[in-house]
């Protein structure tokens, strides 16, 4: 195929912020070729590239001054299957649930807990999206990514990815690197993680005492339906702060104040703090600046009730940042990717 540019594209339909800036050039990469044409275009063009899938952890706060590639390539294949272990490839392009979705189908197990995340499988890898236990390590295999500074092809096993918590080499090195395809190391007999929130119970619920993977992703959908806003109506990225990670010491002194506060010890010592606990704590659920909001039923959402500009939702989340330093000694880093 031969890449197609567009100019002065509005990206409001291709982030789900909803945030109406303009792309000075756009292109959709349905294959290989088309990436590398997008890559060499916009040397040619002496402009950035930016790499986008389904624009679900973007803030946009202005006109983007660069070429967008969206990630349009297609192909879901079973690379190995030895009767339990199966390798599964996906197309970076790939709707991230429809791959879920698929893969329970065939009976596998390992994507479960991860169904409803929006965006697509080659930004899977970017922050080690995260959902009910589970992280994309967690069933990871390999990946295949092109190297903008070489144009070479490179294989990353899971190792070199170093995942982390939501974050990864492909997000630390930003513009490095173009994830074409990623394999995933499902099971058709892998155990369910079901200790998370209110899954097991949720299960209990309605009277499934040995669930299928395809029941733990169905009670997940209908957990993060009631939870979450769908930004086809009402424009958000999901959390937009990552929980932070503080020194026990902190956390101690906090849970001395506030006897309810939501915290969780890491394996390295330190503690993971709900920040939508935080932010809900200070005030500020429900909150609304103009078309900026905190979601009234989820504080770690911000949302765009319409018309908001990526400079008004930052601001937003400025403030948040600055008052759960003062009232809580904590900082918060936002986990959208800023433009
Ligand atoms: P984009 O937003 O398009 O891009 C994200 C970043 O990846 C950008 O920096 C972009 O440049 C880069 N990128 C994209 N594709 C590629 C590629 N092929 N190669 C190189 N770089 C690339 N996240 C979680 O972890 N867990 C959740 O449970 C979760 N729930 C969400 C719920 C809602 C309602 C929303 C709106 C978001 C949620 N998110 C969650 C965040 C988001 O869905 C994930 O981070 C998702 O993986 C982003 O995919 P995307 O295709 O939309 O990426
Ligand atoms: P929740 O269940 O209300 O829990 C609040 C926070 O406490 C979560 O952020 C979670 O951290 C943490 N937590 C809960 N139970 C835990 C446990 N057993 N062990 C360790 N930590 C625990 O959260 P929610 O907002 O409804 O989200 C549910 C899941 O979906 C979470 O895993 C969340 O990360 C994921 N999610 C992510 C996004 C995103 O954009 N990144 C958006 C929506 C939902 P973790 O976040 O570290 O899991």
């Amino acid at each position: 195929m031969t890449l197609v540019l567009q100019k002065h594209v509005s990206l409001k339909p291709f982030n789900t912020f909803g945030v109406d800036v303009r792309a000075r050039l756009f292109a959709d990469a349905h294959d290989d070729q088309e990436v590398k044409e997008g890559i060499a275009a916009a040397m040619q063009e002496d402009l950035p590239l930016l790499v986008i899938g389904g624009g679900s952890n973007l803030l946009l706060s202005r006109d983007v001054d660069a070429l967008v590639l969206r990630m349009a390539s297609r192909g879901v294949r079973i690379l190995a299957d030895d009767g339990i272990r199966v390798c599964v490839e996906a197309e970076a392009g790939e709707v991230w649930d429809a791959l879920v979705r698929w893969t329970l189908e065939q009976g596998l197990a390992g994507l479960e807990n991860l169904s409803l995340i929006p965006g697509t499988v080659g930004a899977a890898p970017m922050q080690n999206i995260g959902a009910y236990g589970v992280e994309l390590k967690d069933v990871f295999d390999s990946l295949v990514a092109l190297d903008r500074q070489t144009g070479a092809l490179r294989e990353f096993s899971l190792a070199e990815c170093a995942f982390a918590y939501r974050d990864s080499l492909f997000k630390r090195e930003p513009g490095r690197w173009v994830i074409l395809r990623v394999r995933f190391a499902l099971s058709r007999q892998a155990p369910l993680h079901l200790d998370y929130g209110p899954v097991r119970q949720r299960l209990a619920d309605e009277g499934i005492s040995d669930p299928t993977p395809a029941d733990v992703a169905r009670v997940i959908c209908a957990i993060r339906r009631e939870k979450l806003p769908d930004p086809a109506q009402l424009g958000n990225a999901g959390s937009f702060f990552k929980n932070p990670l503080v020194p026990a010491s902190l956390a101690e002194r906090l849970r001395g104040e506030y006897s309810d506060l939501v915290a969780y010890p890491q394996a390295d010592g330190l503690v993971k703090l709900a920040a939508g606990w935080l932010i809900d704590k200070a005030g500020w659920k429900g909150f609304r600046d103009g078309p900026a909001g905190v979601h009234a039923q989820q504080a770690l959402v911000l949302v765009n009730y319409g018309g908001a500009s990526g400079q008004q939702l930052l601001g937003l989340a400025e403030r948040i940042r600055d008052d759960i330093r003062q009232r809580f000694g904590v900082e918060l880093e936002m986990e959208p990717n800023l433009y």
